[in-house]
């Protein structure tokens, strides 16, 4: 299968440019980044009438900077260069970050953006569970200008989410964390090249003497139309010192904020059990990881 209806490939150098092409050509225009996961989408024969490719590589998007003590990662940025980025190295904060980034193949980690990852609106990728934990903001760029989308807003249903059809991701932007802070991340999966059968993100701001001040909790793959908070998990640890215990009541009561689908994967009872054996795991990673 190819995407035979494509006239024009186009490679803008401005932001605005991109805007005015999506405008132009509305839902017969796709961005191409990486191109991982849009061929996948071809080749299931699931992309069609699409005549205008937009390529966004000469955008110079593919950089990490420091922004108020968090980091802001462009559009373009490759899994690989975000790994080898000395801003996530010895930052218990971004730990969920360099969590999610070990388990992509090669090939992908070579490949994939960040912009891509979070666009196709996948709650079976593992970097947006990360970052919804870390309380992301998605740039987006329009011909009315820029936005910011908290990217728990971004994400609207199953491959649906809040840009206009003019609109497109120009970065992400992870706020910066205080002190104590430190955050983790765990997937099931199958083999080496699957998505997730389950992911949990934590992060965690505690104080000096191991309480929890505040958890954030998000669950994905296949646990709801996209990743779910999980508030009666966050709630357990909110206040309580981080020890087994603490751990175990989270992970029990994590199953509540979840509802997971059977597939030819994992059933819903599977998912439902490794929620809390996932939950336990990433905050037991966290406990080993003092911000
Ligand atoms: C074999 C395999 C293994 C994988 N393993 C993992 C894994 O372990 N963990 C994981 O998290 N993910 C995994 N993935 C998924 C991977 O994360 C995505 O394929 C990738 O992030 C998509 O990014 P891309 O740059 O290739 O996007 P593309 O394929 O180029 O585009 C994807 C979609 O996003 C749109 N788009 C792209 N960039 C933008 C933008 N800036 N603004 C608006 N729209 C945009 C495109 O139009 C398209 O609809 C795997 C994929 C494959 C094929």
């Amino acid at each position: 299968m190819a995407l035979t209806s494509v006239e024009t490939f186009h490679q803008p150098e401005t932001k605005n440019r991109v805007a005015e092409l999506l405008q132009e050509h509305e839902d017969r225009a796709m961005i191409v980044a990486g191109g991982t996961f849009l061929h996948g989408l071809i080749t299931r024969g699931l992309i069609y009438g699409i005549e205008a490719l937009i390529d966004i590589q000469k955008l110079g998007l593919d950089y990490i900077k420091p922004v108020d003590e968090g980091i802001e990662i462009g559009a373009t940025t490759r899994f690989l260069q975000l790994q080898e980025s000395a801003l996530l190295r010895d930052n218990a904060a971004l730990g969920a970050i360099r969590d999610a980034l070990e388990y992509p193949p090669m090939q992908i980690m070579n490949s994939a953006t960040i912009g891509g990852c979070v666009a196709s609106s996948c709650p079976f990728f593992d970097l947006p569970t990360s970052f919804l934990a870390l309380n992301a903001l998605v740039l987006v760029h329009g011909r009315e200008g820029g936005r910011e989308i908290p990217l728990s807003d971004f994400f609207t249903g199953l491959f649906e989410n809040a840009l206009q059809a003019d609109e497109f991701v120009v970065a992400v932007r992870i706020p910066g964390a205080g002190k104590g802070c430190a955050s983790a991340f765990v997937k099931l999966e199958t083999n080496a090249n699957d998505l997730a059968i389950l992911n949990v993100a934590a992060s965690l701001q505690m104080d000096p003497a191991g309480h929890c001040q505040a958890a954030t909790i998000y669950i994905g793959g296949g646990v709801g139309e996209s990743v779910v908070r999980a508030p009666s998990a966050e709630a357990a640890l909110t206040g309580k010192k981080l020890d087994a215990g603490s751990m175990q009541q989270a992970a029990a009561v994590a199953k509540n904020d979840v509802d997971p689908l059977s597939d030819h994967r994992a059933s819903a009872a599977y998912r439902s059990a490794m929620t809390a054996v996932l939950l336990e795991r990433t905050l037991k990673r966290i406990q080993n990881r003092p911000g």
